[in-house]
């Protein structure tokens, strides 16, 4: 009985408490996936307005795949964790050619596309089409293993399919469709059954949640296996010239695929430039690494810079202009110290 309970709980705490998005209005599956892909590492809040933004440039599955690289960036600026764009393209072009266009409503066929994984391919299919199948994220599984008080690793390679099963039984007592018994999880994930402080009082599975009853939630999930992080740093030469700097775009390899950034140098050549320039030094955290970038900031003379700006793959830019290509989110801020002149807001740079 315990399982009907809560499972109604649950359903009665979404229809009145579940959180009221733009995406949640609709069951077509294009703005659901998209809500999807950009919300996977970016706030709701932080992100919205970028979710919008992209639809708005990208109204169709048909638009998406016809995009331009540059164009696809632009749009995906501010949301980080580029490879997603590049994906849910890749994903569109295939959806134009090999279902007409038209969005697969089969489960296998979904996860065939490029950037969509067990997670997305289960929340699209059971919101879009109802099919019984569950999302499990991060959110799923600090709600399920405190719910049970369930030690299994995450990290471990069958935890997926574990944790699962685990909540199968919940699923098939829950009074809504798959789609909402999904969106349920994330939201208390998210809302109530926070990582550090879980708002018990208020949670709709407090009554049966055996990490609570022992006020041991801080113990759930269990992960065993930490991701290790590297350490690297990265030099750069900032080449201006009055109103213009030179910009280069990275390839398809890395980090920052076919985003924008300055000349990369060596650590000597860093070294050398740093004799007679002023320099700056960001710390930047991606995933599993942390960067160290040293800019070094040189003013070339007109001719040094009409050279330059020959060479292969360099771009001029205007210091006014600087948000109509995508760089990496280092290179923005650095940006940012500069007005639309080219001169420095801030002391870091000598005006000269
Ligand atoms: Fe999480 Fe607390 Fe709800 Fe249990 S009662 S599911 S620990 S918020």
């Amino acid at each position: 009985m315990a399982f009907v309970e809560a499972a109604q709980a649950l359903y009665q705490w979404y229809k009145s408490h579940g959180r009221n998005l733009i995406f949640r209005e609709t069951k077509e599956p294009y703005p659901i996936w998209v809500a999807e892909i950009v919300f996977q590492q970016t706030r709701i809040a932080q992100g919205m307005q970028h979710y919008i933004n992209f639809l708005h440039s990208f109204p169709t599955i048909k638009t998406l795949a016809e995009a331009g690289e540059d164009e696809l960036m632009l749009s995906w600026k501010g949301l980080g964790y580029y490879t997603r764009a590049i994906n849910i393209r890749k994903a569109a072009q295939k959806i134009m050619e090999q279902h007409h266009g038209i969005f697969p409503t089969d489960f296998n066929e979904i996860l065939k596309l490029p950037g969509i994984g067990n997670y997305t391919a289960a929340a699209i299919s059971s919101i879009c089409f109802n099919i019984q199948k569950i999302a499990v994220d991060g959110n799923f599984y600090r709600v399920f293993s405190r719910y049970y008080k369930d030690d299994t690793d995450i990290s471990g390679a069958k935890a997926f399919t574990y944790f699962e099963n685990l909540a199968l039984p919940f699923l098939e007592k829950f009074p809504g469709t798959a789609g909402d018994f999904n969106q349920a999880i994330m939201d208390i994930g998210s809302q109530i059954c926070l990582p550090k402080n879980p708002k018990c009082t208020i949670c709709p599975l407090n009554k049966n949640c055996q990490a609570y009853r022992e006020g041991i939630q801080s113990q759930f999930p269990v992960k065993k296996s930490k991701v290790k992080v590297l350490h690297a740093e990265l030099f750069y030469e900032f080449c201006y010239n009055q109103n213009h700097f030179i910009a280069k775009k990275r390839n398809q390899e890395g980090i920052w695929k076919n985003l924008f950034e300055f000349l990369p140098i060596s650590e000597d050549q860093w070294n050398h430039f740093c004799q007679n320039s002023p320099s700056i030094i960001f710390h930047h955290k991606l995933t599993h690494r942390n960067l160290t970038i040293k800019i070094a900031v040189h003013r070339v003379s007109e001719n040094e810079f009409k050279s330059m700006v020959k060479k292969e793959g360099n771009i001029k830019m205007a210091f006014h202009n600087t948000s109509s290509i995508a760089f990496a989110k280092p290179f923005t801020q650095f940006l940012a110290y500069f007005d639309a002149f080219g001169n420095p807001k801030t002391l870091f740079l000598p005006n000269d």
